[in-house]
């Protein structure tokens, strides 16, 4: 029998070109579901069913019509957008999934953090607010340092810590104009104008990829963050697994990736999820219905026997339904550093490529910013200029790889002009 599957996502990128492949491997048949049909490259031009994430009653319908003509035997979401979305065409369809009250739930920063606090595990204390609230008066009374974040954004997107009332005054400021963003809006989650203030838990943070099958969380890795996250804003720089961690260690932060997903209610399909760690124990910050995104997922390889295979490949046989305990990650360490925006500007060159290639351990390195294009930082903005992967015996040669092959890069980024609505005002 031939499996279909159905893959939500909001970008044409690099993450569908693998699951496309995974899909040849595995003789799957990949429908595509996406708001963005007009960009889309072969081979799904054809299949691919149109929907708009916010509107999830029209989508459902137009999921299930498609999925009347040509049946599917499961759903999975690819990006933080359509995991909600992914949720209700699963329970409506009977498919595997998570209920939309869980997936909701992952994707909402303020449940997230209630759902968590109530199951027992350990959170920082939250303060909701809205973009409307007297941020002065707020200031004035909380305990520093803190974070404040959108309840709805992802990739760190107006995350940004505060020491003092003045800093959390114009950190205010700051998300609440990116909120305010036609873009933003444009998505049109209801929560656009939803913040969170909370407590700053120091430590060391971690990344943990894996799956959920019936409620069981079955871990493929845990990623070292060897940065530093102190803030004020919070770019993800470097992934590298296996991390230094006592299995003790490693144990702790699995039992408690396990029991946030169980707290929320997740019980199907991919997971990334991050937390922090100190003296006190394992804080986990997020548990996401979704596989890593984008082309880091190259990060991790599994042996299937004698093969090598992809996080889609495993990803696709265990929205099958099949067995996935032949797979394990490779032996190999493996980093991947995510090249940082070092300032707003307009990327023109870099130069270097070939002595970057060159590092031992290196294995790939791309570049993926847009020549000529207007860059942002966070924590307005969360891209990067690329990829750089490496994969060595020693966890630490492979973090030393993707440091030394970045020092090689030098990218030109020119000022942007902007283009004040004063400025085109007097023009006209
Ligand atoms: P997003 O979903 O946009 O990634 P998160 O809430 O996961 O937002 O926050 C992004 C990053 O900001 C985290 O990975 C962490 O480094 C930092 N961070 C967020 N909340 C806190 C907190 N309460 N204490 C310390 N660091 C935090
Ligand atoms: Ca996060």
């Amino acid at each position: 029998m031939t499996y279909r599957l159905l893959l939500l996502s909001t970008t044409t990128g690099y993450q569908l070109r693998s699951f496309g492949e995974a899909a040849g491997e595995l003789g799957i048949d990949l429908v595509f579901a996406t708001d963005r049909c007009h960009t889309l490259d072969d081979p799904w031009r054809d299949g691919a069913i149109a929907v708009r994430f916010h509107e999830e009653e029209a989508a459902v319908e137009a999921i299930a019509a498609a999925a009347a003509d040509r049946p599917l035997n499961g759903i999975i979401a690819v990006g933080d957008r359509p995991v909600v979305l992914a949720a209700r065409a699963a329970a409506a369809l009977g498919l595997p999934g998570n209920s939309p009250d869980a997936a909701a739930a992952s994707a909402n920063k303020r449940i997230s953090r209630e759902r968590l606090g109530r199951a027992g595990l350990r959170v920082p204390g939250i303060l909701p607010l809205t973009t409307s609230a007297d941020i002065q008066e707020i200031a004035g009374a909380v305990r520093y340092p803190v974070v404040i974040k959108p309840v709805a954004l992802s990739g760190s997107r107006g995350v940004i810590r505060a020491d003092s009332p003045r800093e959390l005054a114009e950190a205010f400021r700051r998300v609440s104009a990116l909120l305010a963003r036609p873009e933003i809006r444009a998505q049109r989650s209801g929560l656009e104008d939803q913040l969170l203030i909370e407590s700053f838990i120091a430590g060391h943070e971690y990344a943990i990829e894996g799956v959920l099958t019936r409620g069981r969380f079955s871990p493929f890795a845990i990623f070292d963050k060897p940065d530093p996250l102190d803030g004020p804003f919070f770019e993800e720089r470097i992934y590298v697994t296996p991390p230094p961690l006592p299995e003790a260690a490693q144990q702790a932060i699995l039992d408690s990736v396990q029991r946030a997903a169980t707290a929320l209610g997740l019980v199907h399909g991919p997971v990334h999820a991050e937390c922090r760690v100190n003296a006190d124990g394992v804080h986990v910050l997020e548990v996401a219905a979704r596989p890593i995104g984008g082309l880091c997922s190259h990060v991790l390889r599994f042996q299937d026997g004698e093969a090598v295979r992809s996080l889609e490949h495993v990803l696709l046989v265990h929205a099958c339904g099949g067995d996935i305990s032949r797979f394990s990650r490779e032996p190999a360490a493996s980093a991947v550093m995510m090249i940082p925006i070092p300032a707003r500007g307009v990327f023109r060159t870099v130069t270097g490529e070939d002595e970057a290639r060159a590092v031992p351990f290196v294995e790939d390195l791309r570049i993926t910013a847009k020549r000529d294009h207007l860059l942002e930082p966070l924590p307005e903005a969360g891209s990067y200029l690329g990829f750089i992967f490496a994969r060595a015996p020693e966890a630490s040669q492979a973090e030393a790889a993707v440091r030394d092959a970045h020092a090689r890069l030098v990218f030109t980024i020119t000022p942007a002009i902007d283009v004040r609505p004063e400025h085109v005002a007097r023009s006209t």
